[in-house]
């Protein structure tokens, strides 16, 4: 290590809290400094190359080193750095990009909210939706729907939506009324001897049983990610979102697709819920919107939403809400720009094609003693970790497996990234046959040094 990456690792280590991290291991371990990329590549301070299997968090579509990104952003730095659109102001590119997203999004969705990060937005969908009840006339239909295992962020009111024990624990969350449904997860929560179909009807029918419990007049919206990536890349059952759209429209509740990690073709389609066949009334987008390059996120919402804020706001006098930064121009400039290469260079085609392929190429480790299940769709994938096989039983948490199979990952030069013992893969969407083979090369190989780890370590009987 050279004296600069020491004097960075102590800096980091004496000033640093870094989200998602035990704050004392870290002073230990230290951080790993990434100093630049290069397409599907990210590099440390010591020059070490690794295939970036997860496009940072889930999010680098175009690659870490996309000059027409950087050019984007330096013509609008110095055209014009920075803007609001607060109180009737406005700039072209957000303009622009408003105007595009619409344009590539389902037919009903017709206007976009800028925010700078998904929270933000999934907190902003809360808030409109409220101020849409409140201004119709029903201030009883605050409550929302989520599902276990979902993740919409970390904010007050996204933390409250995600399902996961660590992001609530105590930060005292859910802080707005929010009702978690089971997570439609068929391989770990089908019953025993349940078909795929039982499962989704189990599911449609506990959804409908909570709607009639809690009331639906008290029922704002229902919010899931088409495919629920962060919390363990888990597809639905077949037949669940056009089941839960249907609930939806019985009952008079707004049907929120998160696509902050399957927009912009992730899964091979333009967005989770085309794949999945279903029409939301808010579509929320952000990371793979910009390549992660600048911080951004889009609400997509329908015509009837508007109206109903729109007169609302026309009433009090102003929608008073937006942040500083909301539709900021080097985001939104860089945005579009980012939109028009996924489209000229057919991304999300490449996404399909290479999922495929990755797919085929994972699916014999699914024969593996220590894989319980190899999971995904497009250019998403999860590979869960068991203690034992048949009867499906996870490792102890305690026992760190999952985190162990990353490490190896690290060695092995893969980045990927556990949730638990699963085993997470989201690469680039400019990945090529090539980059494809080593991901799945690499994967394989953290999958056997792990299973030698587990056996050494008497994990497995
Ligand atoms: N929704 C989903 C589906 C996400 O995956 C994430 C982030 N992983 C968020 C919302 C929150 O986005 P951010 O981290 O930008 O706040």
């Amino acid at each position: 290590m050279s004296i600069l990456s020491n004097s960075l690792a102590q800096a980091d280590i004496e000033t640093a809290l870094h989200p998602y991290t035990d704050a004392r291991a870290h002073a230990e371990h230290g951080p790993l400094v990434i100093t630049r990329g290069e397409g599907v590549h990210v590099f440390d301070e010591a020059g070490k190359q690794y295939i970036e299997g997860l496009a940072g968090l889930w999010s680098v579509g175009v690659g870490f080193n996309e000059q027409r990104l950087v050019e984007a952003a330096h013509r609008q730095m110095q055209a014009l750095p920075y803007y609001h659109s607060f109180a009737h102001k406005a700039h072209e590119p957000s303009i622009r990009l408003a105007e595009k997203l619409v344009e590539m999004s389902p037919e009903n969705l017709t206007r976009v909210f800028f925010t700078n990060s998904g929270s933000e937005a999934n907190d902003t969908v809360v808030k409109m939706l409220w101020y849409m009840n409140n201004a119709l006339g029903r201030p009883e239909k605050k409550k929302f729907l989520a599902r276990a295992k979902g993740y919409h962020g970390i904010t007050v009111a996204s933390g409250s939506l995600t399902g996961l024990p660590a992001n609530h624990r105590d930060f005292d969350l859910p802080a707005i009324p929010v009702s978690h449904l089971s997570c439609p997860h068929f391989y770990r929560f089908g019953a025993e001897g349940e078909s795929e179909a039982g499962f989704t009807a189990r599911l449609l029918a506990e959804a409908e049983e909570r709607i009639l419990a809690e009331g639906p007049e008290t029922i704002a919206g229902f919010i899931g990610e088409p495919l629920m990536a962060a919390g363990g890349v888990m597809p639905p059952p077949e037949g669940y979102w056009p089941g839960i759209e249907a609930l939806c429209r019985k009952y008079d509740i707004v049907l929120i697709a998160d696509e902050v990690i399957n927009g912009f073709g992730r899964l091979g389609s333009s967005f989770g819920a085309v794949h999945y066949g279903f029409t939301p009334d808010i579509m929320v987008t952000s990371k793979q919107l910009t390549s992660s390059y600048m911080p951004l996120a889009a609400i997509l919402f329908s015509e009837a939403i508007f109206d109903a804020i729109a007169d609302n706001s026309h009433k009090i006098g102003t929608f008073g809400h937006g942040f500083t930064a909301s539709g900021h121009p080097v985001a939104t400039a860089v945005g579009l720009e980012n939109l028009k290469i996924i489209e000229e260079r057919d991304l999300i085609g490449n996404a399909a094609r290479m999922g495929a392929l990755m797919h085929r190429q994972l699916a014999p480790l699914a024969d593996h003693p220590l894989v319980g299940e190899v999971r995904g769709t497009g250019l998403i994938a999860g590979i869960e970790l068991v203690a034992d096989k048949p009867a499906r039983t996870p490792f102890d948490p305690a026992r760190k497996v999952g985190i162990k199979a990353f490490e190896i990952g690290h060695e092995e030069g893969l980045i990927c990234r556990n949730t638990g013992d699963t085993l997470a893969l989201c690469p680039p969407m400019i990945v090529t046959e090539d980059d494809v083979e080593r991901i799945t090369a690499r994967m394989t190989r953290i999958v056997e040094r792990t299973w030698d780890w587990v056996r050494a370590e008497r994990l497995v009987g």
